[in-house]
Parts: structure tokens; sequence; C-alpha cells
């Protein structure tokens, strides 16, 4: 997929937007926007929210995961939505495994405004002249979180 990006996008008029269907995680969106793709769209943040997986700036957290049963921290320390900022992840987790609906929709609402505020960082980061930074520090972060989810609770 990503040679036939690299060699398409460059192709298609740079006065109109690059829009590439069904892609991805966040990880896809940033690699994209470097082949110069604009727009995306993607089931992923709201499929995955409702089978009980969030995206964060540390990588992914399946809130099934027994560890998550009594950590208090948000689904991501550098998210300001309104579930990091109002619920646990412990919370969230006692809802999923009750079969709540509001776990999916709690999840949902994180994952999107994960997704947006990834992708405003990335608007921002180009407009700076720093996109190349931006994604080096963006997939650091993503590497972190295989080490600090293995982890047991501070
Ligand atoms: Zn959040």
């Amino acid at each position: 997929m990503w040679n036939v990006v690299g060699e398409t996008a460059p192709e298609m008029p740079a006065d109109r937007p690059r829009y590439l269907m069904g892609v991805g995680t966040p990880e896809d969106l940033i690699e994209a926007v470097s082949l110069g793709v604009d727009m995306f769209d993607c089931v992923l943040p709201t499929r995955n929210g409702r089978t009980g997986q969030a995206f964060t700036s540390r990588g992914k957290v399946n809130i099934k995961n027994a560890q998550w049963a009594v950590d208090t921290r948000p689904l991501d320390d550098a998210c300001e939505c309104a579930v990091c900022r109002r619920h646990s992840r412990a919370y969230l987790r006692h809802l999923y495994m009750s079969g709540e609906l509001l776990a999916s929709v709690l999840l949902t609402h994180h994952n999107l405004a994960f997704f947006l505020d990834t992708m405003r960082r990335v608007r921002q980061s180009i407009r700076s002249g720093d996109f190349t930074k931006f994604r080096q520090e963006f997939t650091e972060g993503l590497s972190e979180a295989v080490a600090s989810n293995s982890f047991s609770q501070p």
C-alpha cells in the first residue's frame, strides 16, 4: 500500500485534497501524510472503541486486560478529552466487563478525540516546519507503550 501511495500521491494535482480511504491507525495517518495525503476516513476509532481498544499517545490499551482492574490513571495522561479527565482505566474496564454500552461510548469518544488531536498536531507541525520532528517524537511515544504497559501499577 505504501508503495502505491508513494507513487500516486505526487502525481495528483497539488491544489486538490488527496484522500485515502480506510486508513488507518495513527501511525498510518502520519505515514500517509508524509507521502502527501491530506484526508482520511476509517472505522478504527469507533470499531476498536466498541471492542475495548483505546488508541493512546503510548500505544494501544486493551481495556479488557486484567492489569487495568485497579488502575486509577486515565486512558492517556496526555489526552484532554472528557473521558480522560473524568474516568479511570479501572472504571472503563468495569463498564466494559459488565457489558455496559457506556464503555463503548466512552472509548469511542476518547479514540475520536485522540485521532482528531493527532491530526491537529500534524497540521501544526507542518505549518511550523517541524513535521519530521513531530513524527519521530510521536513514534517514540508509541514505543514507550510496550514497556510502560507491561509494568505493574506505580
Ligand atoms: Zn482521552
